[in-house]
């Protein structure tokens, strides 16, 4: 029994400092901040040695998973954290519902398939590429989300910069690329050429979730040029599924929800009771 055999409080002064420092070194935070009041709760139940060992140990595992998924959400710069938690599938029926839950396991990462979700505004192509991200980064895979628009200027300045390389190697990388926002903005003949490039460096070697406002056929138009359009989609359609995400902006039904509610508050009457006189007047 702990209790007995190494009765806590006792080990006063330097060993605790001691052993603070050495836990501190072996990264090991949370054997550190538990084992006092483990060794506690042990001793009271008269838990041996191993079970108690096991026991903070335990809780050192699952709390380095915890901190693993929270850098790699760091590391994603997800503009928000979105799952399918929140996402209401009734709000936007013609997309495909199995094929988003059966994309959330991430076996397509490991496959290093594509998703492309196309759609008009409004229709939750970045919350749906969001939690498929985060999915991503439970399951233990490096992410990456950005803009269209910020990865070309990104690039574009790296380039400038003469440290194109090491960004592209990076962006090479990461398992899952979340490029949001594809056609919001025109790009530049470089511009285009730059994110070409992208594409190309990770066609089969890591996974890129696309979404765009544009049909297929408006590409070439944002990207400028046939040739490019063609290679482009070539790649990045080559294992690819495709969301089909068009329909009713969920943000303006939204607004129009609160609207209407608010109107109906406002054609309810309300009853006021005075506190002196007890007197009900409805307004
Ligand atoms: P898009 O990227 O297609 O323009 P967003 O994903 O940005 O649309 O969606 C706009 C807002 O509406 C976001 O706050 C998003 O979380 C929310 N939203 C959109 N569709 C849904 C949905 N089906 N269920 C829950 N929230 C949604
Ligand atoms: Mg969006």
């Amino acid at each position: 029994m702990i209790g007995e055999a190494m009765p806590t409080g006792t080990m006063s002064g330097t060993p605790q400092v001691l052993l603070a420092h050495h836990l501190k070194q072996l990264k090991l935070p949370t054997v550190l901040r538990e084992y006092d009041k483990v060794a506690r709760e042990c001793a009271r139940d008269g838990t041996d040695h191993p079970r108690y060992l096991l026991r903070l140990i335990e809780l050192e595992l699952i709390d380095r998973e915890r901190r693993t998924i929270e850098r790699r959400i760091r590391a994603a710069r997800f503009p928000a954290v979105k799952s399918f938690d929140t996402f209401d599938f009734a709000a936007i029926p013609g997309l495909n519902k199995m094929l988003v839950l059966e994309l959330a396991r991430c076996e397509y990462v490991l496959r290093r398939e594509n998703v492309i979700a196309l759609g008009n505004s409004g229709t939750g192509k970045t919350h749906v590429a969001l939690a498929l991200g985060l999915a991503a980064c439970q399951k233990g895979l490096t992410v990456a989300f950005t803009t269209a628009a910020a990865l070309v200027s990104q690039l574009m300045e790296a380039r400038d910069e003469r440290r194109l390389l090491k960004l592209q190697r990076d962006l090479a990388a990461v398992k899952l690329l979340i490029i949001d926002e594809l056609g919001y903005v025109p790009l530049s003949p470089t511009g285009a050429e730059l994110l070409f490039e992208v594409f190309s460096q990770r066609y089969e070697r890591g996974s890129t979730i696309v979404t765009s406002n544009l049909p297929f056929e408006d590409w070439i138009q944002m990207l400028g040029s046939e040739r490019l359009t063609g290679a482009l989609l070539d790649r990045l359609t080559h294992h690819v599924s495709i969301l089909a995400m068009n329909g009713d902006s969920y943000r303006l039904k939204q607004s129009a929800g609160r609207r209407r509610s608010a109107k109906a508050e406002q054609n309810q009457t309300t009853e006021i009771i005075d506190p002196d006189t007890g007197e009900i007047t409805t307004t």
